[in-house]
């Protein structure tokens, strides 16, 4: 949109939309240099699962260790970064991230090779032409199971080209990679697309989780979410679960893996390893 100017050279945009565009490149700059530096962290939430009552995942979440402010989650910068192509080599750098906790992990005898990690994938990234190559690149240099990896992808993915995007898929499931979609039930994408994706599991918004089971439609959305994992043989996690009744609802529903403040906040990587090698006592029923 920067870039959209009349003949006369002059941009057509408002002059609040200018501030926006300059100040958006002062942002992309500044995430140009965050990359360049290595300023770029994550942070993993624990996954539930209740029939074990043990953490068996995580996903990883961005966050920005910036040297005056501090540390910054995605809210405040993952917009810039995916619509430029900066999230390209953000990109790779999670991956490898990811990938190099996972190996440490299993070397240290805390996680099993059961325990999946999952990474956020923005739609650029996806799309573009190395990504699968970028994918199998991390899990080589870390040599870990490929299994162990998850990738979670939202609904929009697949509005550009629907056979490139299963193709993509089910050459990284080939391999053993795992998909979820992210923000389940927030996007556009009919059933018969889901249909034809292969994924292995559906994450539940939080925005469903948030007030039920008080708010009716919520719940109802939450059962429809359930029965259409059930019926296309699909794993299931609820994201956002902060309360116990929530949880209570959510599980008499199906639903048995969870994600949320319930069972922890996103930590850093020591965080997380102590939660691994000293699992509290959860005893959620
Ligand atoms: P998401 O993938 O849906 O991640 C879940 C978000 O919900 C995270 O926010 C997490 O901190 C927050 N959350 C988890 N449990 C609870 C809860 O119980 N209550 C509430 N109120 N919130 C909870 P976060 O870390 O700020 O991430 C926001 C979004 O940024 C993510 O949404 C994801 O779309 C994007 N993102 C994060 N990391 C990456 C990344 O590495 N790459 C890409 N492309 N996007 C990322
Ligand atoms: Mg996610
Ligand atoms: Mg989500
Ligand atoms: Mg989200």
């Amino acid at each position: 949109r920067v870039k959209e100017r009349g003949r006369d050279g002059i941009a057509f945009f408002e002059q609040s939309m200018q501030v926006a565009a300059s100040e958006r490149l002062a942002i992309e700059s500044e995430l140009r240099r965050a990359i360049s530096k290595g300023q770029f962290c994550l942070y993993y939430q624990p996954q539930f699962d209740y029939r074990s009552q043990r953490i068996e995942g995580a996903e990883s979440l961005l966050r920005w260790q910036h040297p005056e402010r501090g540390l910054i989650g995605p809210g405040a910068f993952i917009d810039v970064l995916e619509q430029s192509t900066l999230i390209l080599e953000a990109g790779r750098q999670i991956l490898h991230q990811a990938c190099a906790f996972i190996a440490e992990l299993l070397e240290a005898g805390l996680i099993t090779p059961q325990f999946s990690l999952s990474v956020n994938i923005s739609p650029r990234q996806f799309r573009h032409a190395s990504f699968v190559d970028d994918v199998l690149e991390a899990i080589a240099l870390h040599d870990i199971p490929t299994r162990c990896l998850s990738l979670e992808i939202t609904e929009g993915i697949v509005i550009e080209n629907i056979n490139d995007t299963i193709d993509k898929m089910n050459l990284l499931r080939s391999h053993g990679v795992h998909f979820a979609i992210d923000d389940f039930g927030t996007g556009y994408s009919s059933l018969s697309y889901l249909k034809q994706l292969p994924v292995d599991l559906l994450k539940i918004d939080q925005s469903f989780v948030r007030d039920c089971p008080h708010n009716p439609n919520d719940a109802e959305i939450i059962r429809a979410i359930i029965a259409i994992a059930t019926s296309l043989h699909l794993g299931l996690i609820a994201e956002g679960v902060e309360t116990q009744e929530q949880l209570t609802f959510l599980h008499q529903q199906g639903c048995e893996q969870f994600q949320g403040y319930l069972f922890g906040r996103p930590m850093d990587a020591s965080q997380l390893r102590s939660l691994l090698q000293n699992p509290p006592d959860y005893a959620v029923t």
